[in-house]
């Protein structure tokens, strides 16, 4: 039974698990936004694979499309050579491309994860340029190999400068907004630009265009065309990674159409695999400089995986769902911001389409102390009590609240919701529900989270 199956997997797996310990539930059957768990309890699930699932579990043309491929006969493992459902994957994929990259792009498969496609697009832009140095965000997340994970804010490598991301919220220059964007801007400028102590010559820069493991930060879109010029007029290539933004997430097909900005290197993974393992860096033709063989691996070209990406991409183009997300998620935003408004312990809440994180704060100082309001926090981090101030000239220094967070994470699941937490302190609620998603589906979803929410901060 499942308490057996939960017992041997805390018993049997590794101490790394992580979201097996929030989230103590085993799904047997699920469905678009529906899992349901071997006890028969259904779960409405914004995890989604941790933004994997575009189109929700199990959903009927990515399943068709798989069958499709397992009825052909067609080999399922083929390392990287050339074959119809591949030809179909990168089509699709080409079709969705900003129309300046599409024109010239070159895409070169990597695998399975995310990670691995982040590892190819440091090592193409190292080639390229023949330089080490990288540049990369506070907060920044790319993944667990040893050149993703020095990318990520919070991990060192002597290589990389770790740059300000912009935030409204917990702006590191106090002053949120616009205004924290620029002196982020200049700050980039001025270290590219000196030549004592300064990083004159790095291989590229790497940005996430909206931090998802971070917290759910959207880099304001003219820190992006500035992180462009800046890049740009310097011969820097310019790396996005779209990992978790992508395929209509955002609200848009990719998260750099909002700013509209062209970057040399995409780095994609998550939801072009349709919920199977598929990743991929895609970059302009001229940083093709890779000898045969340079970049090589067994899991590039999972034709399962493939085909089940090409359905998705086609599913999410064709009925407009980047759209369908940048209106339900303005909605979404709009009704959680509505409820901070009665909530002093919400800090804020922001997002940009089916992206959102509901970010915990601790007004009174009770997320420390007061153990019945949720235990320890996911990680035993620290809480964060960085004296930052809120955005709009810092004055009110809000702490985060993991455990208030973590607190809420289980009011959720108690009411048959699946919540994500992020944030550099662990205290931001995220939701990433499918694409697909209901008007009356996101009515149930803010539901349940309203409850929650009520109930634990009351
Ligand atoms: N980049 C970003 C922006 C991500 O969100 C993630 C995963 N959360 C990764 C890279 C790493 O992907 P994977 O876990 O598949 O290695």
């Amino acid at each position: 039974g499942p308490e057996g199956i939960l017992r041997r997997q805390s018993l049997r797996e590794s101490a790394a698990r992580t979201y097996a310990r929030s989230l103590p539930i085993v799904p047997v059957r699920a469905r678009g936004l529906t899992i349901e768990g071997a006890d028969g309890r259904r779960y409405l699930d914004c995890l989604s694979g941790a933004g994997t699932l575009a189109l929700g579990h199990n959903h009927p043309v990515v399943l068709e499309a798989i069958r499709r491929v397992l009825d052909s006969g067609a080999p399922l493992h083929v390392l990287d050579l050339a074959t119809p459902v591949k030809d179909a994957f990168v089509t699709e994929l080409f079709a969705t491309l900003p129309p300046a990259l599409a024109a010239r792009a070159r895409v070169q498969f990597c695998g399975p994860a995310g990670t691995d496609a982040v590892e190819a697009a440091l090592k193409l832009v190292r080639t390229a340029t023949g330089r080490d140095g990288l540049l990369a965000f506070t907060g920044a997340y790319h993944g667990m190999t040893e050149g993703a994970l020095a990318a990520s804010g919070g991990a060192r490598d002597v290589r990389v400068t770790r740059l300000p991301y912009p935030q409204e919220y917990r702006c590191p220059f106090g002053t949120g907004g616009e205004a924290g964007a620029e002196l982020a801007a200049r700050w980039t400028e001025s270290l590219l630009d000196d030549p004592k102590g300064g990083v004159p010559h790095p291989a590229g820069m790497i940005v996430e265009p909206v931090q998802g493991e971070g917290g759910v930060i959207p880099a304001p879109d003219a820190w992006m065309r500035r992180m462009r010029e800046i890049t740009e007029t310097r011969s820097i290539p310019l790396i996005a990674d779209e990992v978790q933004t992508g395929v209509g997430r955002t609200g848009a097909f990719w998260a750099v159409e909002h700013s509209g900005v062209v970057p040399d290197v995409m780095v994609l993974s998550k939801a072009i695999g349709g919920s199977l393992p598929l990743a991929v860096v895609v970059y302009r033709d001229d940083l093709d400089v890779w000898e045969p063989g340079a970049h090589a691996g067994t899991f590039r070209g999972n034709q399962l995986a493939m085909a089940a990406g090409a359905a998705t991409l086609a599913h999410v183009r064709r009925n407009r769902l980047a759209e369908r997300a940048a209106e339900l998620g303005d909605h979404m935003l709009r009704r959680l911001r509505a409820l901070a408004a009665g909530h002093p312990q919400i800090g804020e809440v922001r997002g940009r389409g089916l992206m959102i994180g509901v970010e915990l704060v601790d007004p009174d100082g009770a997320d420390r102390d007061d153990a019945d309001r949720g235990g320890a926090g996911p990680d035993g981090a620290d809480p964060g009590r960085l004296g930052v101030g809120r955005g709009q000239g810092g004055a009110v220094p809000l702490p985060a609240a993991p455990r208030l967070a973590a607190a809420v994470q289980r009011a959720c699941l108690e009411r048959g919701l699946i919540v994500e937490l992020g944030g550099r302190h662990s205290s931001v609620v995220r939701l990433l529900p499918p694409l697909t998603l209901t008007d009356d589906q996101a009515t149930a979803v803010l539901d349940r989270l309203t409850d929650a929410l009520d109930g634990v901060l009351r």
